[in-house]
C-alpha cells in the first residue's frame, strides 16, 4: 500500500496557528469519544435499566460500519491500487489496533468525512505521535476493541489482522490512575513504601485517628471530618445554602494519564483540552487531624474554610494521598503552574479541587505549585528552569 498516488481532497489554505488548534480539537475529541465508548458497556452491563440505548446501539453500530467500510475498501483496492481510501491509508498508518481502538470514536470516524488533508494528515500525524498513549488509554479501561475486527477475522485471510487479535495481558484489572507509562515504553503500577497505590473516589477517615470524640462515630455522617458547613458558601452545583446531595463529578480528570517525566517521576498529562476555570479533579485520600504531622504530607493536604485566614486551628483535616488517593497526588510542581488546588464546596462535603487557571493544550503536563513552604525542606531545589523560579530567589 505504500508509495500509491492518492486521491487528495481540496485543500483551503489553513494559517499553521489555525490549524494546529484544529487539530489540538479534534483529537481531544476523539479522546472524550473514547472514554465514552470505554465506559458505556461498563454503565451496561452494571444496571440496565434507564440506559440510554439507542445510543449504546448508535455507539456499537457506526464504529461496526466503520470497520465494515475499511475492509471494502481493502477488497477495492486490491482491484484498483491507485484509488487507495483514507481507511486503507490510516490503517497502513496505524495498525489494526490503533486504527480499531480510534474507529470507537465518533470525532475520529468523521475525520475521514469532512475534514480537509491537510488536517486528517496532521490529525493521523498525532494519533501515530501519541499511539502509546491511545492503545494504554483504551486498554486500561477495558475497551472490548477487538470486537468490531472479529466478525471479519474468518472470512479470509486479511494483512496482518491475525498478529493485531493474537491474545494479550489484561491491564484493565487495575484504575487507569494506578498504571504508569515508563520513559522506555513500559508499564508499571504506582506504588508507595512497596504497597500498590490504590485510587479512591472520596477521601475517608478512621474515627480512631481522631481521638477529639467529635469524629469518633465513624458511619456517622455528620461527623466526616470535611462536612460542609452552609455558611462556608453555597453549593458549586446547586447554588443551595443548605447541605444538599449534590456529588461531584470531576469528568475531565479521566483524561489524565500518568507517565514518567525525566528527572521528576510521575507525572499527570492530559490528553485533551483543558480550558481555563475547569474543576479537574478532587484531591483525595485518608484524613487525619491536623495534629498529625508524621511523614510526608501533601502540599494541598488541608483545608481551610474559604474567607477565613490560614491559622492552624482553622484546618479541618489533613489529607494524606499516599496510600488511597486519585491522580491528583501525581501532579508535579511548577513555578508557572497551569492548576491551583481551591475549595470546591458540594453536596454534604467541602473539598480541595483542582482548578485550571490557563488553557492546557492535549499531551501536556498539568502542573500546581506545591508553594514556598515544600521548597524550605532540606535538600530540595525546585529545576522548572522558570523565569521566576522559586530555588533561583
Ligand atoms: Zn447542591
Ligand atoms: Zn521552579
Amino acid at each position: 500500500m505504500e508509495g500509491q498516488p492518492v486521491a487528495k481532497h481540496s485543500q483551503p489554505n489553513l494559517q499553521q496557528m489555525d490549524l494546529v488548534d484544529r487539530c489540538n480539537e479534534i483529537i481531544s475529541a476523539i479522546f472524550w469519544d473514547l472514554n465514552a465508548a470505554c465506559q458505556m458497556p461498563l454503565i451496561v452491563q452494571g444496571k440496565p435499566e434507564g440506559i440510554d440505548w439507542q445510543y449504546y446501539e448508535i455507539m456499537k453500530n457506526s464504529t461496526q460500519a466503520f470497520i465494515d467500510q475499511t475492509f471494502m475498501a481493502l477488497v477495492e483496492c486490491e482491484s484498483n491500487p491507485a484509488n487507495a481510501s483514507r481507511h486503507i491509508q490510516a490503517l497502513d498508518i496505524l495498525s489494526w489496533k490503533i486504527y480499531t481502538i480510534c474507529a470507537h470514536a465518533e470525532a475520529f470516524r468523521r475525520l475521514f468525512e469532512t475534514e480537509t488533508d491537510e488536517i486528517w494528515d496532521k490529525v493521523l500525524e498525532l494519533v501515530k505521535a501519541e499511539e502509546r498513549s491511545v492503545e494504554v488509554f483504551a486498554c486500561t479501561r477495558g475497551l472490548e476493541w477487538r470486537g468490531p475486527l472479529l466478525t471479519k477475522a474468518s472470512d479470509r485471510e486479511w494483512p496482518h489482522l491475525q498478529e493485531a487479535l493474537a491474545p494479550e495481558i489484561n491491564t484493565a484489572v487495575f484504575h487507569p490512575h494506578q498504571v504508569v507509562q515508563t520513559q522506555d515504553g513500559y508499564l508499571r503500577l504506582a506504588t508507595f513504601e512497596g504497597h500498590v497505590q490504590a485510587n479512591i473516589s472520596e477521601s475517608f477517615h478512621n474515627a480512631k485517628n481522631f481521638p477529639e470524640g467529635k469524629y469518633l462515630r465513624l458511619r456517622d455522617a455528620d461527623t466526616y471530618p470535611l462536612l460542609r458547613e452552609p455558611k462556608w458558601g453555597p453549593c458549586a452545583l446547586c447554588g443551595s445554602l443548605e447541605r444538599c446531595n449534590c456529588q461531584p463529578v470531576f469528568l475531565a480528570g479521566d483524561l489524565v494519564e500518568l507517565r514518567e517525566y525525566p528527572g521528576k517521576g510521575i507525572g499527570t498529562r492530559t490528553l485533551t483540552n483543558l480550558q481555563p476555570d475547569t474543576w479537574i479533579g478532587n484531591f483525595v485520600g485518608e484524613l487525619f487531624p491536623t495534629s498529625h504531622r508524621e511523614g510526608y504530607w501533601s502540599f494541598a493536604g488541608t483545608f481551610c474554610p474559604p474567607g477565613r485566614t490560614r491559622r492552624l486551628q482553622d484546618y479541618k483535616a489533613n489529607i494524606n494521598p499516599e496510600r488511597f488517593g486519585n491522580w491528583t497526588r501525581f501532579a508535579n510542581h511548577h513555578c508557572e503552574e497551569n492548576t491551583h488546588a481551591g475549595s470546591f464546596l458540594a453536596g454534604g462535603r467541602a473539598n480541595i479541587a483542582f482548578k485550571v487557571d490557563q488553557k492546557i493544550n492535549a499531551f501536556d503536563e498539568v502542573l500546581i505549585n506545591y508553594g514556598r513552604g515544600y521548597w524550605q525542606g532540606a535538600g530540595r531545589k525546585c529545576l522548572c528552569g522558570s523565569k521566576n523560579c522559586v530555588s533561583k530567589r
